[in-house]
This record gives structure tokens, C-alpha cells and sequence, in this order.
């Protein structure tokens, strides 16, 4: 069983109509309800849960955590963010959605700015597959077409990606660097750009299929139980 924990903010749904018009349940039950099945089982928290609904037993019961948010970044712990890096440095799967780009646990295991430019005009955007051969691209046609979308453009102040997946251009002319994998410690890292809260993204059936994708691929393969660093006897008994 993979077990999925999403975290979204859950801000716009509840203080704006076009957001609530579009996920009247919340970004993070649409995402629960495609990625639920046989062997993937999804909880779901929010920001106004008592610490984000994030605990030390939630995270060790994680094997990949999803993170949407925006407008109440700085509204999260940083208690709640040095368990959510630490996670992952065990080993933990971590996907980070759209404007999650400027989350805190995103610029913590980033270590930069992560910024970017932005305009949102609801232009098209085209999302071109970079490596059909990646396991998160698998089902994917040469690129995902999305009819609305927000622009976000280079340069985005990431590390240089261990593997690039996706670059999103644009109507208007704009290129941008929309799926990326990381490792950091033990865990593995996708960032994934789609996902503005006024357009149906996530209904989006190419969109389901890379989140399906990289969830199956961010699950751990190996967890640490601890982080330290421990002095240790010759293997030889001298
Ligand atoms: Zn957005």
C-alpha cells in the first residue's frame, strides 16, 4: 500500500467564489479523488489543522507528501517545516504543485530563491515531455495541452534540476522549467508546475496522470530512522 498524505492550504476555496466554483471541495479532495485506488491510500490536511495537521507519526506513516500552497506561506511552522525537510531527508517522497514553488519546505530543501516571474492571463500553455522515457512521463503524448493557464517564467531561481522532465511554453512566448526532480538525502523531489486555482487543472487528464506517475515514483526505497552521525567500531574488531 502507498500511503499519500496532501497538504493544501485551503485558503481560496474558502474566501473566493471563482476558486470554490472550481474546487468546491477543495484542490486537495480533487487531487484525493483521482489519485485514490487499490493500492494508494490518501489522507488529506490543511493549514488551519493544529500544526498543519502534521505530526511525527503522520510523516513516518508517509510515504509521499504533496504540497499545494500560496497566499499563507509564512503561516506555516517553521517547527512544522524542519519536520517535513527532515522527512524527506530519511527518505520520505516529497511532490511539490504549481505555486508551492515558494512554500517554505520547497526553499528549505532548495537552499535558493526559488522565484520566478508570473502573469496570470489564462493563456494556453504546452507542457513538452523532455524524457519519454522517465517513468513520470509514461502515458504522456509529446506534451499536455492546458487551455488556462498561469504563466510562470525563467529565470526560476532553483538549483540546477538532477533531471529535467517537462519545460512549459507558453502563448505568449515564455519558457519555463515546469517539472523537475531533486534527491536530498534520501528521499526524491518533483516539482510540478500546473496547478493555478482558478483553472481546472487538476481535472485535467494528463495533469492525473503525471501526479499518478510521481507518486509511484517518489515512494521511498530505502528510510533512515534517524539523522545522526555516529561514531562507529572497526568492522575488523582491532
Ligand atoms: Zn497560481
Amino acid at each position: 500500500m502507498i500511503r499519500v498524505t496532501i497538504y493544501n492550504e485551503y485558503r481560496h476555496e474558502k474566501s473566493e467564489e471563482s476558486v470554490r466554483n472550481v474546487y468546491p471541495n477543495g484542490i486537495h479532495n480533487a487531487i484525493a479523488d483521482f489519485l485514490r485506488a487499490d493500492d494508494i491510500e490518501v489522507k488529506t490536511v490543511t493549514l488551519d489543522d493544529p500544526d498543519c495537521g502534521i505530526t511525527d507519526e503522520l510523516l513516518d506513516n508517509t510515504d509521499v507528501l504533496l504540497w499545494w500552497g500560496h497566499i499563507a506561506h509564512h503561516e506555516v511552522p517553521d517547527s512544522v517545516v524542519a519536520k517535513v525537510r527532515d522527512a524527506v531527508l530519511k527518505g520520505m517522497g516529497m511532490l511539490f504543485l504549481h505555486s508551492g514553488h515558494h512554500s517554505k519546505p520547497f526553499k528549505a530543501l532548495m537552499g535558493t530563491t526559488c522565484n520566478l516571474s508570473w502573469r496570470e492571463d489564462g493563456a494556453y500553455e504546452r507542457v513538452w515531455v523532455i524524457d519519454p522515457s522517465h517513468p513520470i512521463t509514461q502515458g504522456i503524448d509529446k506534451f499536455i495541452y492546458l487551455e488556462h493557464e498561469e504563466m510562470y517564467g525563467e529565470p526560476f531561481g532553483i538549483p540546477e534540476p538532477e533531471k529535467l522532465l517537462f519545460i512549459g511554453a507558453y502563448e505568449s512566448g515564455e519558457v519555463f522549467r515546469s517539472g523537475c526532480l531533486y534527491q536530498r538525502g534520501n528521499g526524491k523531489i518533483f516539482y510540478f508546475q500546473p496547478g493555478h486555482e482558478t483553472y481546472p487543472t487538476y481535472y485535467n487528464k494528463d495533469v492525473q496522470t503525471v501526479i499518478r506517475n510521481a507518486v509511484r515514483y517518489l515512494v521511498p526505497s530505502y528510510r533512515e530512522k534517524e539523522l545522526i552521525c555516529p561514531w562507529v567500531p572497526r568492522i575488523d574488531g582491532k
